[in-house]
């Protein structure tokens, strides 16, 4: 049975073209980037240029990235990093409570000691009120952090217009991009944004390697201490092959991104339309125009989320559920909760999300596989007998 893979947005598979451009790093040019020496030099070399590759590609410069693990890291970064720097002018932090759990957590540690975060509410489709943001702005707020798109709904944030309020307001602005970086077009001005955080496995790079842009002037402290690499913003010696790698993947993707979304805007709407014919008690969920082109997230009643994916996983389709699994319980997710959903339809959510080697056979077999698989599980469901 040949597998079908739909979790994109949960991490994509390493572009053949960038292992292919990271391979000489594990083995000849393996040199610390800090030696003097030529092997030292010319990983030195390759991390400058992937630098300047990535900053193009986000429309800032070179002194303005710092490449991190991750996704995870730049945001903490960016949090700690201003909360921290900036705690004699205030301590109070905007974000949403539809984040990513990297910021929810690292607000949520934040407030341990002692600074204050509001939590702003989204409409039920995932918007952040621009206006609300401005509301929230006290003589005390030195930071707001509002993701660019949400991972599980796709829905797009009007980062612009917030970074607007933020402008005006004289208070700093990180955008959560991890979802969008590689998939649509990013420029740190346009959007207005002081910090952006970027992960390489989200758009065919490797895991474990990402990067926050840090606007020039910002006022920010580290917290990796150590040898003076990255301009001494963030010690421990450089991830060379995968920062190649991280690199690599804007490169294709500045290639690729155009085509790539128009493409899988025609799959995500022929799988919507598609699941809409076929089933009832279902709603989409996330914005209906402004969200990402390959993001699809379903609300299925009376059958939970984990059934439905065990169900697809049998017939080698690999999706996700709208709730995080943690090992002693299923929690909802907290974004459909945020918009509104009781926990139970919380519960019973797909998120189906399309990327490069998707092709129209595989939405087919989506097609072909779910609505008799929602059937089946509906029969047995002791939701629908007490319905
Ligand atoms: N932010 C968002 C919106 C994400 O989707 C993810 C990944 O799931 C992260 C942050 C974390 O990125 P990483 O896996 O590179 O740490």
């Amino acid at each position: 049975m040949e597998r079908i893979y739909l979790d994109y947005a949960a991490t994509t598979p390493t572009h053949p073209e960038v292992v292919k451009a990271m391979l000489p790093y594990f083995t000849e040019v393996f040199g610390n980037p800090s030696g003097i020496y030529s092997c030292g030099q010319e990983a030195k070399g390759a991390i400058e240029e992937a630098r300047v590759k990535v900053a193009n590609f986000i429309g800032a410069q070179g002194e303005e990235i710092v490449f991190t693990s991750g996704g995870t890291e730049a945001d903490n970064f960016a949090l700690k990093g201003i909360a921290y720097a900036n705690e004699s002018k205030g301590n109070h932090i905007i974000s949403t409570s539809i984040e990513h759990h990297a910021v929810l957590e690292s607000c949520k540690s934040l407030e341990k000691r002692g600074f204050s975060i509001t939590y702003l509410p989204v409409d039920e489709n995932g918007l952040v009120d621009p206006d609300d943001v401005k509301r929230a702005i006290t003589d005390k707020t030195i930071l707001i952090s509002v993701m660019h798109a949400n991972n599980e709904i796709g829905t797009i944030e009007p980062i612009a217009e917030i970074g607007r309020v933020a402008r005006e307001a004289g208070v700093y602005f990180h955008t959560d991009a991890v979802q969008v970086v590689g998939h649509l077009p990013v420029e740190v001005n346009k959007l207005g944004v002081d910090l952006l955080a970027m992960s390489a496995h989200k758009f065919y790079g490797p895991k474990g390697v990402g990067a926050l842009y840090i606007r020039k002037g910002t006022k920010l402290v580290s917290f990796m201490h150590g040898g003076g690499q990255e301009r001494r913003r963030r010690a421990s010696t450089e991830n060379v092959p995968g920062i190649v790698g991280l690199g690599k993947a804007v490169e294709l993707a500045r290639q690729e991104m155009t085509g790539e979304a128009e493409r899988l805007t025609y799959l995500r709407d022929k799988l919507s339309k598609g699941i809409r014919e076929r089933s009832d008690h279902i709603r989409f969920n996330g914005h209906p125009q402004k969200r990402l082109p390959n993001t699809v997230n379903v609300s299925i009643d009376f059958v939970e989320g984990e059934s439905m994916c065990l169900n697809l996983d049998l017939e080698g389709i690999c999706v996700s559920t709208g709730s995080a699994c943690s090992s002693a319980t299923l929690e909802p997710s907290h974004v459909l909760l945020a918009l509104g959903f009781p926990p139970e339809q919380a519960h019973g959510s797909l998120r189906i999300t399309l990327g490069r080697w998707t092709t129209e056979e595989a939405v087919e077999r989506v097609l072909e596989v779910l609505p008799p698989a929602i059937a089946k599980l509906r029969a047995m469901s002791p939701l629908l007998k007490s319905h």
